[in-house]
């Protein structure tokens, strides 16, 4: 039974994080004329509405996107996400796109998406969303078997995006169990795998159970909102790319730095290298 439902989330200061770096992760693979494929584990619906019972009911857009749509002064990699979200919503006002929406706007004709969603009424939203593109196809599967199935890519370049609800307590470790089928499947491949800091044990205990896996060539990114992580609710987001593009760190990096220091004062920053080449 799947109660998360993205649609509270959508923009929300999580979404941020995990949408910039999925657009720096992409752009760098736009750089080569050869195909790539991104592939997605937990895809949403795709694109919500911002206007919705579930958006309003929470307002955690206006803490995520919002704030930084307001800003001035953004690091390069984060002004180049808000024009995108931007232009998406010239064009489809009151939304904020999901991470397939997003991933879809900058692949281009060569390139091709392979999505997962397992929820019923998302699954259907999506495949509504990309039913005349012809690089997309999705699955109302369980996103973690499907994608292992689907690896390696014929075209050898490929970004795994890795963003589970983290619903059931057993999901950290399954990732883990999953994370080490695919890389063993397809191991240049890049992967971007997203995590909250709700409980700060259980997270510290999946990002070291990665890095006791062997995988190698793993950088860390997280914004925490207070260093305290007995206070209730997500503290902190992060993302855990394997094989990251050799610019990522500083410009990622930059870009919480500015976060930290000008949208969400009172905590703290990090972009390290988490495993060795
Ligand atoms: N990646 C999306 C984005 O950034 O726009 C948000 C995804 S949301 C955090 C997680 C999604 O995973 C939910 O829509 C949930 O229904 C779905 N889900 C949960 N378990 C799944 C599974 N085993 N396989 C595929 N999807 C699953």
């Amino acid at each position: 039974m799947l109660s998360y439902r993205h649609a509270f989330h959508a923009g929300n200061y999580a979404d941020v994080i995990k949408h910039a770096t999925l657009v720096a992760l992409i752009d760098y693979l736009a750089l080569k004329d050869k195909p790539f494929v991104y592939y997605e584990t937990h895809a949403g619906a795709g694109n919500y509405d911002l206007a919705s019972a579930e958006a309003t009911k929470t307002g955690e857009y206006q803490q995520g996107f919002a704030s930084l749509a307001r800003a001035s002064g953004l690091p390069d990699c984060l002004q180049r996400y808000v024009s995108l979200i931007d232009t998406c919503q010239q064009s489809n006002p009151g939304h904020y796109p999901g991470s397939p929406r997003i991933a879809s706007l900058l692949a281009r004709q060569q390139d091709q998406l392979r999505l997962c969603e397992l929820h019923s009424a998302d699954s259907q939203k999506l495949a509504s969303l990309f039913s005349r593109d012809k690089r997309v196809q999705c699955f109302a599967h369980d996103g973690y078997e499907k994608i292992i199935s689907l690896l390696p890519p014929a075209c050898r370049r490929g970004l795994v995006m890795i963003d589970p609800s983290y619903e059931v307590k057993t999901e950290y470790l399954l990732l883990v169990r999953q994370l080490e089928k695919m890389v063993r499947r397809f191991a240049t491949g890049i992967y971007a795998i997203w995590y909250p800091v709700v409980d700060e044990r259980r997270t510290e205990d999946m990002l070291d159970a990665i890095a006791n896996t062997g995988i190698k060539n793993i950088q860390r990114f997280e914004l925490g909102l207070t260093r305290d992580h007995q206070q209730p609710g997500m503290t902190a987001t992060g993302m855990l790319i394997i094989n990251p593009p050799w610019t990522l760190k500083d410009t990622l990096g930059e870009s919480l730095r500015w976060l930290s220091t000008q949208v969400y004062t009172g905590g703290y920053w990090r972009a390290d290298q988490w495993v060795d080449e």
